[in-house]
């Protein structure tokens, strides 16, 4: 009877135990909800400002008639790079405290899939040809025209990875090949109800490639793989985990294969969703 009256005993006491923990936990998810809601409000009240910043630098670089010395229109410029830089900054943090808060809709809908080489070339091809670097775009034949997704996210996704490439390669090549991948590779990490079929977009380099132990934590806000990557080649260690969470938002995946010195291949798995992101459920022993 003493063993019942004490095992009740512990009972209760790991029920308030719980019960603790539990509020604990509650309090920590509303904490860190507003506080993306701040960082959210907060980003949007500073692009206001630095709008005028940009726009009478830019005029002040620009205009020749306004008797600046060539060393102030200098200044101008640099006010307006430096105010670019910090835009592309604020934007980054918006986007990743709206996915925090919960509050970034994806918006999907039809989109050209055919048109991406092209799109892709316009945008890199006159940084390839001032790095001197082989730059190449392959869309396998199988591709169907017509792809249901964010555009724009699914833009962004692109650009952040393919900026990195160009940011990080010095000699070689970049490539990036889009082909249609079965429904069972993706499977293993992934299981979404809905989709169409799904297309593998994969980004190589033979850029400094990212040491295994470091593979993990560039995905991480804030977190580069060196720490004198900054320094060396700027950036805000954002843009792969802000394309992590517009991949998952979007249903799928990105994985990444990389080796010190070799290059690294960042691969997008991605579904076509003609009625939207319904049910997902993620398999975490990944690629
Ligand atoms: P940023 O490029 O602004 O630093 P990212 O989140 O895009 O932020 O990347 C995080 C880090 O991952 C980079 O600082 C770099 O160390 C590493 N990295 C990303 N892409 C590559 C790449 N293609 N080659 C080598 N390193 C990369």
């Amino acid at each position: 009877e003493e063993r019942t009256e004490e095992a009740e005993e512990r009972t209760r006491e790991l029920e308030v135990a719980k019960e603790e923990l539990e509020a604990k936990a509650r309090q920590l998810t509303l904490s860190s909800k507003y506080k993306s809601e701040f960082m959210a409000n907060m980003s949007h009240e500073l692009r206001t400002p630095l709008n005028s910043i940009l726009i009478l630098s830019e005029m002040l670089a620009e205009n020749s008639d306004n008797n600046l010395s060539e060393e102030n229109a200098e200044f101008a410029r640099v006010i307006h790079t430096s105010g670019k830089d910090l835009l592309a900054l604020i934007n980054d943090v918006l986007d990743l405290s709206k996915v925090e808060a919960g509050k970034l809709d994806m918006v999907f809908a039809e989109m050209n899939m055919s048109e991406l080489p092209s799109h892709l070339e316009r945008n890199f091809s006159h940084i390839a040809k001032q790095k001197e670097l082989d730059f190449h775009i392959l869309i396998d034949e199988n591709v169907p025209n017509i792809f249901y997704t964010d555009e724009k996210r699914f833009q962004q996704i692109i650009k952040n990875l393919l900026s990195n490439a160009f940011k990080f390669t010095t000699t070689g090549s970049i490539s990036v090949a889009i082909r249609p991948v079965e429904e069972a590779v993706v499977s293993r990490w992934l299981r979404i109800e809905g989709a169409e079929y799904w297309v593998e977009i994969t980004v190589k380099d033979t850029g400094i490639g990212i040491p295994k132990d470091k593979q993990a934590l560039v995905f991480e806000a804030f977190q580069q793989a060196d720490g004198a990557t900054v320094r060396k080649y700027g950036g805000t260690g954002l843009g792969l985990s802000i394309s992590r969470e517009f991949a998952q938002l979007l249903g799928g995946k990105i994985s990444l294969q990389s080796e010190e010195g070799v290059g690294s291949v960042f691969k997008l798995y991605l579904p076509s969703l003609p009625n939207g992101l319904q049910m997902i459920d993620t398999i975490e022993e990944s690629a």
